[in-house]
């Protein structure tokens, strides 16, 4: 499964973080970058649901 992340459209809220830290970081402003290129199972619930969770509508699933 893979995440897109739009850096331009993140608002820092840092939920995805929250909810899905190995897949999920901030830089030092606060924004989004994804830490794996593809998500691994064990893993895809929770960036998934960060997804749902995001407030900007910065994340999408691009593949599962
Ligand atoms: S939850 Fe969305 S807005 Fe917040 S840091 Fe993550 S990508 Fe950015």
């Amino acid at each position: 499964m893979k995440i897109a992340a739009d850096r331009g459209t993140c608002i820092g809220a840092g939920m995805c973080v929250l909810t899905a830290p190995a897949v999920y970081d901030q830089d030092d402003d606060g924004i989004v970058e994804l830490l794996v290129e593809d998500v691994p199972p064990q893993d895809a619930e929770a960036a998934r649901q960060a997804v749902a969770l995001c407030p900007s509508g910065a994340l999408r699933v691009l593949e599962d």
